[in-house]
């Protein structure tokens, strides 16, 4: 349920319907724009009797009752959009961001060689993987701590804010000592206690939908993420599994535009892992920041040939410098900009 107040509603009014909540033990999450002021409600078990016992509230318009079972990420509870900032950078702000760098951190020499290429095209943010959930335990797997180290360093040189996975619950720590987005994983959406540390860590947070995650399940795990006090999720489309082996994954174009109608929160595209291959990146990201995307993360690598993870998919730095001038162009197109 939300509680409309009327333009003139004073603070006491407010302060009457959320101790009225409490009474009941739900909480009022308000949201205040220039138009109006919203007070979300949120808790296990709404009375039925409430919503009619709140309409006649002094400063009330009139509480209306929501029908999808995420809250505190709906569009319904917060009607203007969430506007992440990861120090001058803002995502969501109307300006698309771009993240780009490598699928893995490998080296010094690789990661820097990266950070300043795609600085260079006109990114605003480095990725890179220092703990890789990956299909097969054989396979590279990350450098751990001292990979976050070497995006540190590289945020160090370059400026650019660093965003990069974190796997567990325990790592959650230690990853935002370094990161400034912490990213949760296709292979994680549902790893709720993960959610919730990240939750906790101050850092705001990408949650990559999941492998086979319903828009509706990708939505309420980012409210276990907002329901712990952290209002900065950043959605990431990254392409589900359908009966479609053509390509790596499908890209849900639809979720991206749906998205940004059912909820408040930036949505990124990822067509890296959305497709699965090189050629197919380009086409994809522009499609996503036509359909409303409010950025993109590549995957760059110096030479994709000899990349420990993602080489297939990951772009060369000439195709990323092409790509930039082609996402300015379709970004100027809907009324936007590359940030
Ligand atoms: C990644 O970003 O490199 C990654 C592992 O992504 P996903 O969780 O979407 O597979
Ligand atoms: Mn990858």
């Amino acid at each position: 349920m939300i509680v409309v107040m009327r333009k003139n509603a004073t603070e006491e009014n407010i302060d009457a319907v959320i101790k009225r909540l409490a009474e009941y033990g739900l909480k009022g999450h308000l949201s205040a724009g220039e138009e109006r002021i919203i007070i979300g409600v949120v808790g296990a078990a709404i009375p039925p009797t409430l919503r009619g016992e709140l309409d006649y509230f002094e400063g009330v318009q009139q509480a209306v009752p929501i029908s999808r079972p995420y809250k505190l990420a709906s569009r319904e509870f917060h009607p203007y959009d969430t506007v992440v900032k990861v120090g001058e950078l803002e995502i969501g702000g109307g300006r698309c961001v771009v993240m780009a760098g490598p699928c893995a951190v490998e080296s010094e020499e690789q990661i820097m060689t990266t950070a300043r290429i795609v600085r260079e095209a006109g990114a605003s943010m480095l990725r890179g993987g220092a703990f890789k959930p990956r299909s097969s335990p054989y396979t590279f797997r990350g450098l751990g701590e001292q990979g976050l180290k070497l995006l540190a360093q590289a945020r160090d040189e370059t400026g650019l804010p660093i965003i990069t996975e974190v796997m567990t619950p325990t790592d959650v720590e230690l990853v935002a000592r370094y990161a400034d987005v912490l990213q949760i994983g296709a292979r994680n959406m549902q790893n709720y206690q993960l959610l919730e540390e990240a939750g906790r860590s101050g850092r705001p947070v990408m949650l990559k939908r999941g492998l086979s995650a319903t828009f509706e399940e990708w939505l309420l795990s980012a409210e276990y993420i907002i329901a712990q006090g952290n209002p900065d999720v950043i959605l990431c489309e990254r392409g589900i599994r359908t009966f479609e082996t053509a390509t790596r994954n499908t890209m849900d174009i639809n979720a991206v535009a749906l998205a940004k109608r059912r909820t408040h929160l930036p949505v990124i595209i990822d067509p890296s892992h959305g497709t699965g291959k090189w050629y197919l990146v380009p086409p994809l990201a522009l499609a996503g920041i036509a359909a409303g995307a409010d950025g993109a993360i590549i995957e760059v690598h110096p030479d994709p040939d000899r990349a420990k993870s993602d080489g297939s998919q990951s772009l060369t730095p000439e195709n990323f410098a092409v790509l930039m001038s082609q996402l300015a162009a379709v970004a100027q197109a809907v009324g936007r900009l590359v940030a």
